[in-house]
């Protein structure tokens, strides 16, 4: 059904185990951003359309609730199954729609893969305890149930992995799903959706209903979606948590970023780079983990500058399915101007540009080539935003207490990294940096899906993160029992 002939086909909603057409008049076209070729239009589907899929999702809550767990969890085995023998088809879709190189792609089709294996462990994960002896001839027990319809909002920068630190965790406990993949990446969604089927889920578990505002606003409004996942930018998450609880539903909201990187004298100068140019350029600086900010021990900073703009120059630009390519476009032709007037603002606010990207831009896609800026300071808007493009800010410090004390006054704290070999600078970035993400001598710390996906601060709204044990806890409700068994008289 996905495979594309050259002519732009309208997509479908899945609703209930069919495809079914969107009641919308409006259609948004989808790009190859490497190439700027449409390759399918996408419904911006009506609220009318969410509350469809909300009531199958309702009806079809009452009897997958009731499945017992291992037999739910043998469709997730079905479905991990399914999307390993696809591994290949699923990481083209995701370099044709959202640009990354075909590595990359291929590295997020595992971590989505990883997802489905962790949820795949619902048996032992939905586990309740108890406690034999509370009080004289009492017993306590908490079992563990879900919670009914979520809603999934998801962003264009990973269209794999993100849905799936939702949908399989949140249905393998029982609980119906709503995804609303972006409107910018629709395909590889609808592939997983297909899958999911394949793999014996039953109708209604499992719904898609692509569009924007309007499908998000039913989400956040329709009274029988219990909880809310959302991943995309601060603007939006804000909104999404605030409108969400105010309808006193659950709601998680993974937001913006802005990573800083430390580098200390005793890093390992050549990991090191190969680790910073990775983290900073690679899927286009499009990653909620990149690495925006390096801030350098001023015993390396002349060599380790010099290097990094050397490195950086010799990056590959251009479509991500060619071989040795690892710098494929940004999403749209908007995100590549907001970019270039990035670039001119820390110009204009007294940055030093060491690497100018907009000599490297190209027309055959939105094409934008790695920059750097140097004398960045944290009062600067490059510093502040998040550009969520290859850009990097690169800043002198005198110590790791400097260099810490910058990284905390960004409003944002999802991840950070610090290069060094001394165990006590590690322990006391630890300790001191903010930020719930952080990775020793590794470029990007998103942490497996065995793990909660932590950002602190203006990274985060809510209280459970998405994956680990939180997870578990975001996806369920509990019953605790508590009950008295008299001795009886056996007389
Ligand atoms: P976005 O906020 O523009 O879109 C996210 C979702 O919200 C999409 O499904 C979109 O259709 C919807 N949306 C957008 N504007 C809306 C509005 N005004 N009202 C209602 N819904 C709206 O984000 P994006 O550009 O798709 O993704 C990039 C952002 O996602 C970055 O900020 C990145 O840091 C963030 N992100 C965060 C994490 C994390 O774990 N913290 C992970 C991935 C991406």
């Amino acid at each position: 059904m996905s495979t594309l002939t050259g002519t732009a086909r309208k997509l479908k909603n899945y609703i209930g185990g069919k495809w079914v057409e969107s009641n919308t008049t409006v259609y948004e076209d989808v790009y190859n951003p490497a190439t700027k070729e449409l390759i399918c239009q996408v419904p911006i589907s009506t609220r009318e359309d969410l509350d469809h899929a909300a009531e199958v999702a309702k009806a079809a809550f009452e009897k997958w609730k009731q499945v017992a767990v291992p037999r739910r969890a043998r469709i997730l085995f079905n479905f991990q199954q399914l999307l390993s023998q696809h591994r290949q088809e699923l990481a083209r879709l995701i370099t044709m729609e959202n640009g990354k190189n075909l590595t990359e792609a291929l590295g997020e089709v595992g971590r989505g893969i990883e997802n489905v294996e962790f949820a795949a462990g619902a048996p032992t994960l939905m586990m309740g305890d108890s406690l034999a002896s509370i009080a004289t001839d009492v017993e306590a027990a908490n079992y563990r149930y879900p919670i009914g319809v979520v809603g999934g909002i998801a962003p264009f920068n990973f269209p794999m992995m993100v849905p799936c630190w939702m949908f399989p965790m949140a249905i393998a406990l029982g609980n119906t799903f709503i995804l609303k993949p972006s409107e910018r990446t629709p395909l590889l969604t609808e592939k997983l959706v297909q899958l999911f089927s394949e793999a014996g889920l039953p109708d209604g578990v499992f719904n898609m209903v692509y569009g924007a505002h309007d499908v998000v606003n039913g989400i956040l409004e329709h009274p029988e979606i219990k909880a809310i996942s959302f991943v995309g930018s601060k603007p939006v998450g804000e909104y999404v948590f605030k409108k969400g609880s105010e309808n006193l539903k659950r709601v998680q909201a993974l937001t913006g970023a802005k990573n800083h990187t430390i580098v200390l004298n005793d890093a390992h100068m050549e990991d090191t780079l190969t680790n910073v140019v990775s983290a900073a350029f690679g899927s286009a600086g499009e990653r909620c983990m990149a690495c925006a900010v390096v801030t350098v021990e001023e015993g390396i900073a002349d060599e380790f500058i010099a290097r990094l703009k050397e490195k950086s120059v010799q990056v590959q630009i251009g479509n991500g399915l060619d071989d040795g390519v690892f710098l494929g476009p940004v999403i749209r032709e908007d995100n590549k101007k907001r970019t270039v007037q990035y670039i001119e603002k820390g110009i204009e606010e007294g940055a030093s540009l060491l690497l100018d990207g907009r000599e490297r831009m190209s027309d055959d896609g939105y094409f934008i080539g790695p920059t750097i800026f140097e004398d960045v300071t944290p009062d600067m808007t490059i510093w502040k935003d998040e550009i969520f493009a290859p850009v990097l800010s690169v800043i002198r410090v005198k110590n790791l207490k400097e260099a810490i004390e910058i990284a905390n006054q960004s409003e944002f704290a999802n991840g950070a990294c610090l290069f060094t070999s001394n165990a006590n600078a590690i322990r006391y970035f630890r300790e001191h940096i903010d930020a719930g993400m952080l990775g020793i001598n590794l470029g990007v710390p998103a942490p497996m899906a065995f793990f909660p996906f932590s950002g602190w601060k203006s990274s985060f709204y809510g209280t459970l993160h998405a994956n680990g044990k939180d997870s578990v806890d975001f996806y369920t409700r509990k019953k605790v029992v508590t009950a008295r068994y008299p001795e009886p008289d056996f007389q």
